[in-house]
């Protein structure tokens, strides 16, 4: 069998989608919102919709499609206003607790909140909390968030969040909803995207500009670093809550989160890869019959590899889409009979062939020395593995799922020990200069933090330092639960 193990990608971070649009069907708009959002994340969830005086919400595990299967689940939602979210939950026990929208009712009103991101002093509000006599259901920030807003003393949220806001540190994108009033809050790095689009009804707030297409919305504009925007029957408005800090987008939303029809920072996501795939080529010349990608993000950079190299671009490998949250997965007896079921090599492209295997990470290593030796007992002969980002050498604090720095493969090993390690001819990364003139914004709009360990968010809170020395305990970054 060939599924990636956990934590073996940098894992998806999660999806919000917000929509506030008097007339129109807004939980079926939301569902398909959050159906282009999927790839975020395939743990959980869940629509809120509001209707002006009350909140109804339903959520659960697994896919949308899963989720919603009975049609009256979204026809019970009824309102002008919505919210939704998909799940990656990066430690890996996500339960029904974690699945958002959370939806609140406290002394002044109901609140649904759905978040991106992680707090890197989420664990140290939290234990405030309690102290103070909060009691927690699941893990999220959200839950964080909820009871700083329920604790404010403050008669509406508008009030609440001049408050809360400047207690948060960390990646954060919220979307909170009272019943009549839509708000969407970017942190002030701006580490995770948030964008607004219009449609012929109202507004739309969603994680990836692809969510606007499947909505018929056209897009608007970026929510900015530090920003709010608050959607109500007034129209919409923005207010700046913190003074705009070094924008710094997460730069792995281009090499591997991000659909490639999404545009981020005004850039196409399949361009920007596709120029990651020509230079890598330039930057790691390669002898070889043909180039193959690791579906589905790696396509886009292999084409790029394959038009700058001269080569065939070939469907070397096919991706099963279809492995759901409750497949069962094969026991290590099975997977050693070769049992293939999330990548499969065409052996009549690969056969006899010295190919190029373009991926657009590498994280601990297993799943590239499976995919190489997929490869070579389909018959290829040379396998030479090029990478589309620069070696990943330091974990990541902002809600991204990837793996403490002893198991980074990039952190440890040379890149020849690590082509020995996966089995590899030869291996290319391309260079953090060359993936910054690709994407074509200057280096100081990106968190690239787990190429080059410089953290945009850390000094101000110690951050966490795999297994907590803030001054005693971890403070919740999420990779050690
Ligand atoms: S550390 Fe890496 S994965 Fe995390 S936000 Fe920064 S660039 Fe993205």
């Amino acid at each position: 069998m060939l599924t990636v193990e956990k934590h073996d990608k940098m894992q998806e971070e999660c999806g919000v989608f917000g929509i506030y649009a008097p007339g129109s069907n807004v939980a079926q708009l939301t569902y398909y919102g959050l159906y282009a959002l999927q790839h975020r994340g395939q743990e959980s969830a869940g629509i809120a919709v509001g209707n002006g005086r009350t909140i109804a919400g339903e959520k659960g595990m697994g896919l949308v499609g899963e989720v919603f299967a009975e049609t009256d689940k979204l026809e019970k939602l009824q309102g002008h206003i919505a919210v939704g979210h998909v799940l990656y939950a990066n430690s890996g026990f996500s339960t029904l607790a974690d699945a958002q929208p959370l939806v609140v009712r406290y002394r002044n009103g109901m609140l649904a909140i759905v978040h991106n991101g992680r707090l890197i002093n989420g664990g140290a509000l939290r234990r405030e909390l309690e102290e103070e006599g909060s009691i927690f259901q699941g893990t999220t920030d959200s839950e964080v968030v909820a009871h700083l807003v329920a604790r404010s003393g403050e008669k509406s949220i508008m009030e609440a969040l001049p408050k809360i806001l400047p207690r948060l540190r960390g990646a954060y994108t919220f979307i909170l909803m009272t019943p009549d009033s839509l708000i969407g809050i970017r942190d002030p790095h701006g580490i995770h995207p948030l964008s607004l689009g219009e449609t012929t009804a109202g507004y739309v707030l969603a994680s990836e500009t692809c969510a606007f297409d499947t909505v018929g919305a056209k897009f608007l504009r970026d929510i900015q670093p530090g920003e709010m925007v608050i959607i109500d029957k007034k129209g919409l408005r923005f207010e700046q809550f913190a003074p705009s800090a070094k924008q710094a987008l997460c730069i792995f939303e281009f090499i591997y989160f991000a659909r490639p029809d999404s545009n981020l920072l005004g850039k196409n996501v399949h361009m920007v890869r596709k120029n990651l795939g020509r230079r890598l080529a330039q930057e790691h010349p390669v002898e070889a019959d043909i180039v193959t990608g690791i579906p589905d993000s790696s396509l886009s950079a292999a084409s790029g590899v394959a038009e700058q190299l001269g080569l065939p671009y070939e469907m070397g490998l096919i991706k099963n889409r279809y492995i759901g949250r409750t497949f069962i997965k094969p026991v290590q007896e099975i997977r050693e009979l070769g049992v293939q079921l999330k990548l499969n090599p065409v052996r009549q492209i690969v056969a006899g062939k010295r190919v190029v295997l373009v991926d657009d990470s590498i994280v601990r290593g297993t799943t590239s020395l499976r995919i190489v030796e997929l490869l070579r007992r389909a018959g290829a002969s040379e396998v030479h593995v090029l990478i589309s980002s620069p070696p990943v050498v330091a974990p990541c604090y902002y809600g991204v799922g990837s793996s403490s720095s002893a198991e980074l493969i990039g952190a440890r090993l040379s890149v020849p020990e690590i082509a020995k390690v996966i089995g590899a001819d030869s291996l290319g990364y391309l260079s953090e200069e060359g993936m910054l003139e690709c994407v074509g914004l200057p280096q100081e709009n990106f968190c690239t933090a787990c190429f080059s360990g410089r953290y945009p968010v850390e000094a101000e809170d110690g951050g966490c330092r795999e297994g907590g020395e803030n001054g005693g305990g971890c403070v919740g970054c999420g990779l050690h639960v």
